[in-house]
């Protein structure tokens, strides 16, 4: 299978005075989608921003050709089904959740795609893939977290690498077009890592 590597800065390491510079700034230099740290301060004990400062940005999500830069959001929130829909219908292209974070796993899934949005499952440091099993059909990306999300900034967690090995054996099997994300702490030091262990984005 081939891969092709994508960059997802995220709008969490910007300058929240001025998103919608520091979106053009990473575009310029290179990012091939825009994540969006999505924080309630219920699931995560942060907060951060809504889908009405999706909507503001999504016009400046655009390369100098005119093409759009994909909206990666990624709720760390609870309930799950409002917001996602929110987002989907504030201009995101992909929208990822915590499973634990719904009730119904494959109704939110369905949800999102139902939306025109690429769905995604995260899965936290401590928490196995098994749901995968169930639902690797309604999913477009895997996200495997390397830090406990709920805020920027914190050391990557080395069993992420496996995980994210083990996600790959999974993908690779299931023959299905899904992309493999790692977030939280990736460096220039640590990000070929990321890459041999099967990350893509
Ligand atoms: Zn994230």
């Amino acid at each position: 299978m081939s891969k092709t590597h994508r960059i997802a800065p995220s709008i969490l390491s910007a300058d929240f005075a001025r998103l919608g510079d520091e979106l053009r700034k990473v575009i310029a230099a290179g990012a091939d989608w825009i994540h969006f740290d999505v924080m309630d301060n219920h699931y995560v004990p942060n907060l951060t921003f809504g889908p009405m400062v999706c909507s503001a940005l999504r016009k400046h999500a655009r390369r100098d050709d005119g093409t759009n830069v994909p909206i990666d959001v990624h709720l760390m929130v609870e309930p799950v089904d409002a917001l996602a829909h929110a987002f989907c219908a504030a201009g995101a292209d992909r929208v990822s959740f915590h499973p634990q974070a719904t009730r119904h796993v494959d109704r939110t899934l369905q949800l999102i795609r139902e939306e025109g949005c690429q769905a995604g499952l995260v899965f936290n440091p401590a928490t196995p893939l098994d749901v995968l099993d169930w639902v690797i059909d309604k999913v477009d990306l895997v996200l495997v977290m390397s830090v406990n999300p709920g805020f920027g900034g914190q050391s990557f967690i080395p069993s992420a690498l496996k995980k994210i090995e083990e996600a790959r054996r999974r993908i690779d099997a299931s023959g299905r077009d899904i992309r493999l994300e790692v977030d939280g702490g990736i460096k220039v030091d640590n990000i070929r890592a990321a890459a041999d262990a099967g990350a893509d984005t």
